[in-house]
């Protein structure tokens, strides 16, 4: 399948209010080429040097989302141009995405990610980890960022229903989250669901959705 027909073929099971960001790490400019030329703005990178690579050479009407674990140093390098920043796991984190984001004059839209998946290895906030950094004083004097919503993966599994207890669980965090509104913190955003499990995810009230391998085909490493 083309890149068009398949952006196309996913787009017909979203629901118009759903983000489709097209997770294009590893896959060339040409590629991302293609897909902007069938209409797709929103890409999505997990290494910050390749996205800023990418974002040197590709239009400048792409909205780039970093849905990777982020490393604090690393976070001046996309405050210029980054639109969305899933992958928010930390108060640390946020302080020096603020810091970066006020060098550039700019407001820096973010997502805590919460763990839900039961692997270890998944990074994100325990539920009392969120609530606390939603609730702190010290977030309110963030003027720099904007926390707009939350992140997370589910278990890599083929178990359907743990995959959609994982969905619920966060579900219900966003919707408690939602319930907390300040000057820099207005919760409408739900990333949840990858090419395999975004229609599940979108049951459970995603309003944005990250897929690579079903737009571009299988991902090439290189070692
Ligand atoms: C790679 C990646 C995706 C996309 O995964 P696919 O299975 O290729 O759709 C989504 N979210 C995150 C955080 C990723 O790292």
């Amino acid at each position: 399948m083309s890149i068009k027909n398949a952006i196309e073929a996913i787009k017909e099971k979203l629901h118009n209010n759903v983000t489709l960001v097209a997770v294009s790490k590893t896959q060339s400019t040409s590629s991302i080429m293609e897909a902007y030329m069938a209409g797709q703005r929103v890409f999505g990178e997990n290494k910050i040097q390749e996205m800023t690579e990418k974002w040197e050479q590709l239009p400048k009407d792409i909205q780039w989302h970093m849905i990777g674990h982020v490393q604090r140093n690393k976070v001046k390098f996309m405050a210029p141009y980054v639109s969305l920043i899933h992958g928010v796991d930390s108060f640390k984190l946020l302080k020096e995405i603020n810091k970066q984001a006020e060098k550039n004059n700019r407001v820096i839209s973010c997502l805590l990610q919460l763990h839900i998946a039961q692997e270890t290895t998944k990074f994100g906030l325990s539920k009392d980890e969120l609530f606390t950094i939603l609730h702190a004083e010290e977030t309110t004097q963030l003027s720099h960022i904007k926390i707009v919503g939350l992140m997370g993966m589910a278990s890599f599994t083929s178990n359907t229903k743990q995959i959609e207890q994982e969905f619920l669980a966060l579900q219900n965090s966003y919707t408690e989250a939602q319930k907390i509104t300040n000057k820099n913190i207005a919760i409408t955003v739900l990333s949840m669901g990858m090419s395999n499990d975004f229609q599940l995810a979108t049951k459970y009230g995603s309003t944005l959705v990250r897929i690579g391998s079903a737009i571009f085909g299988k991902r090439m490493y290189k070692k």
